[in-house]
Parts: C-alpha cells; structure tokens; sequence
C-alpha cells in the first residue's frame, strides 16, 4: 500500500482488523420509516461527553415540541429540547447504557405538535458569518453522533490551526448498523448541504464523504447528487473493514497521517463528521430544527421485523420492539449501540438518546455463549488490533490494576473498537477490562 501525492490510494487500514460478518446485507435495502410518538418519553439531560445540562422544566408543566428543556451552562454543553409535546410528569434519575447517571424528563404525550405535520419552510444560509452559525448549531443541541462531542465545539476551530481535511465519515463498519447508509441514499442533497455548511465553518483543503465500497447505492446517490450540484466534495470508497470507521484509521486511510495517542483529529489539520450528524447540521440551519429525532437501526433476530427507522430522542426501547412485531423469542441479550462496542442493557425501559446508533434484541444464536477460561496466549487479539497494541497484556495489568504499566503498555492509545474481545477464543472481557482501565486513567487526570 502506498500513498501517491494527494492521490491517496490506499483503500483500508494497515494493521489488524476484522471482515466485516455480512449481517447487514438486507437490512441496509430496508428504507426509513417514522417510528410512532412514544406515549412517554425520557429526556435525559444528559446525552454526550459532558455534563448534564440544567433543568429548565418542573413536573406538571407543559411542553412544547423542540422547547428548550436542558440549559448547557458552558462551551463544553449540549441544550436538550422536548422531542414532543406534552406534560411533564416527573424528573428523575436514571443510568444510561455506558453507566452515567443523569437527571431525565419524562414528558406524557398531549397537544400539538408544532413541527410535525407542518408546512417545513427552509432558511437560506449562504452569507452567514461561521459564528453565527455556530450559534446555531449550538442552540439547537447538536452532539456529534459518533463522538458525542457537542458540534459547535468541533467546529470551532481555535486561531492559528488550519483544516486541510473536512471527512464526512458514511462508514458505518459495525455489523448490523445502516441507518447512515440510508442517509446518503435517501437525503444525500440534505446530507451534501450539512457538508457544505460544515465546510463554511471550517474553510477545509478538501471535503470528502467516506463509505464502504459495498454501498453501492448511497455512492451511486451521492455521485449524482454532488454532480448536479456542482459541489466541491469527492467520494471515496473503502474497502468494507471493521474498525474502518474508527476516526484514526480513517484519517490515516484518507489523509495519511497519525493521530498522537494524546492527540486530536485536528493536530493532523482533520474534521471528521459522521453522515448522521451531517445530516442534523442540515436540519438545524436550513429547517431550524432542534436534535429531537435521529435514525437508527433496530435489528437482530429476536424480533419478528428489523428496521432502519426515524425516533424521537426519549423514545423507551419497548416502544421500538412493539414498532417492530414484538419478539419472535426472548432476547439473549440487548445492546445499544453496535454488536462491537455497544453497551448491554437489561432494562427495556432505557431511552434512544442523540448518540444510540442503533438497538439489537440479539437472539441466543447470535450470541457468543461459550466459558471464559483462561488466556490461552494465541496471539489472535494482538494480531487484529489496529492500534498495534498488546490486548492480553493491558487486560492483565488493568485486571490487577497495574493502570501505570497498562498506561506505558498504550492503553490510552486504544480506540476501543472491540476487536480483540471479538476474536478471543477464551472469550475473555478484553474491552470491558481495557474501557475501565481508562475511564480509570482518565479520572485521575481529572483530579
Ligand atoms: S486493544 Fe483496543 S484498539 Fe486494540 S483491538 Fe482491543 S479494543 Fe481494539
Ligand atoms: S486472544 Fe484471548 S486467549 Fe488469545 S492471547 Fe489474546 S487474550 Fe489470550
């Protein structure tokens, strides 16, 4: 693999990785469809890397579609809006899937919607100075839906730094998940202009949307699109490679650059945006419309349909295996997020949040079932890791809380892609063990 001048031709990542299980085959052909108003939604106030935003709302008020609810009190926030119209029945605390508590807002459904339904005007945008509509982006609540990093955050780019790279990341690598794909074969007008107004923030070298080479209708819809809008913007095809959509081993497929282990995209002149949060920076200026709804995939064969489908924020995992023919069998397991690098859930009352990309109700057949046992020293997590890290050896240390060493080891330099816990035969806890080993790091750099 070689890289030739700006013509980079390098089509996948170096090291490690896995070929991706072909469970998305039929499910990325499944259009979107508007999931049903849940009858009560739980809000969180916080929904990103971050802190919650402030309450704004008291039990028994009433609510409007897209009202401020959650106040962000800095830089670093996300505001939170009412995804429906309502009243407020009660705050309360609740555990999101990744094990942060937060206050959340559970709004009963009434009254009228002021979106929904509704003549959808939209507001011209060119001409806007990059601060004005960073505001903008900021007072609808936008949050990165890969990175949960808020997006005014992101794209405020601090005086001195150039961006040579805008990637609109349409990768989507984890088995099951398509409901980006379905963005860009439906909505590529909409998602070119998001990249266009990112691009007016961030006055990048270049723009490119990134996909899987096996996404042969959203290439073939987005290379049509740009041409008759005559949009700076090049398509690349990767080739279909877990963890390809890993924001380092797409800067480094792309851009041919290396991001520091404390490093940020940006060290290496990179904005990486995934196609969904392309889509709601669209939403947000040109519909002035709040992050309340997002696409998601529900899939996994305990459910009798699996869809890629429209929900509000707050939406109860229960409403979506009704919207979906309820269960053929009883779920082995529940994941939000990717078979790879979601979080197991028990309870179906957890809500869709602005960075669930997705739900599976996975059935015993399609769990890994087998004993853990002990470290049979194969070498396999080491020879798919693309960090080119020593999986086995983090997993000790951090198991004996040896978090120094697990640090000098390059701990930090995990992007937690799942891929070692995937292929170990003795089906030990490799990410959850190296995911709690930073968390751990990270907390006792905060101090
Ligand atoms: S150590 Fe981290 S980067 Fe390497 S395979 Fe495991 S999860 Fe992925
Ligand atoms: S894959 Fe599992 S069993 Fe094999 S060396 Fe890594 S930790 Fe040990």
């Amino acid at each position: 693999m070689s890289i030739t001048g700006s013509m980079n031709i390098w089509k996948t990542f170096p090291k490690g990785g896995l070929t991706p299980l072909p469970m998305k085959t039929r499910l990325k052909d499944r259009a979107l469809w508007n999931a049903s108003i849940p009858p009560l939604s739980i809000v969180p106030l916080l929904q990103h890397k971050g802190y919650p935003a402030t309450c704004l709302v008291h039990p028994r008020e009433t609510v409007r579609e897209g009202m401020l609810i959650g106040r962000a009190d800095s830089f670093s926030g996300a505001h939170v809006h009412s995804p429906v119209p309502g009243t407020v029945k009660y705050i309360e605390d609740i555990t999101l899937p990744w094990g942060d508590k937060t206050p959340a807002v559970f709004i009963e459904l009434g009254g009228e919607f002021s979106r929904l339904g509704k003549t959808v005007y939209t507001h011209p945008w060119d001409g806007l100075r990059a601060d004005r509509l960073l505001s903008i982006l900021a007072d609808k609540g936008l949050v990165g839906m890969g990175s949960g990093i808020p997006v005014h955050r992101k794209l405020t780019i601090p005086e001195g730094r150039t961006v040579k790279t805008l990637i609109i990341n349409g990768i989507e690598c984890e088995p099951y998940l398509c409901s980006d794909y379905r963005i860009m074969v439906e909505k590529p007008e909409e998602l070119i202009s998001g990249a266009r107004i990112a691009a007016a923030i961030t006055h990048p070298g270049r723009t490119i949307i990134a996909l899987s080479s096996d996404g042969k209708d959203a290439i073939g819809a987005l290379r049509k699109k740009i041409k008759e809008l005559k949009a700076d913007i090049e398509v690349r095809s990767l080739w279909p490679k877990y963890p390809q959509g890993d924001e380092k081993q797409l800067i480094k497929v792309l851009c041919g650059e290396e991001i520091s282990p404390r490093g940020t995209a940006l060290d290496t002149g990179t904005v990486v945006l995934n196609a969904g949060t392309t889509l709601s920076i669209y939403e947000a200026v040109v519909l002035q419309k709040p992050l309340v709804e997002k696409t998601i995939t529900v899939a996994g064969r305990a459910l009798r349909k699996q869809a890629n489908l429209k929900v509000r924020i707050g939406t109860p995992l229960s409403d979506l295996v009704e919207e979906c023919g309820g269960f053929v069998q009883m779920p082995a397991k529940i994941v939000v997020g990717g078979p790879m690098t979601g979080w197991g859930v028990s309870e179906l009352s957890a809500p869709i949040t602005k960075t669930t990309a997705g739900v599976l109700f996975l059935s015993a057949k399609e769990v890994h079932d087998s004993r853990k046992t002990n470290c049979l020293n194969c070498g396999r997590c080491l020879r798919s890791c693309p960090m080119g890290l020593q999986p086995s050896a983090l997993y000790k240390w951090v198991e004996h809380s040896a978090y120094e060493e697990a640090r000098s080891e390059g701990l930090l330099d995990c992007c937690e892609c799942g891929c070692c816990a995937y292929t170990c035969p003795a089906q030990l806890p490799l990410l959850r063990e190296i995911r709690a080993g930073k968390m751990i790091l990270h907390s006792g750099e905060n101090v």
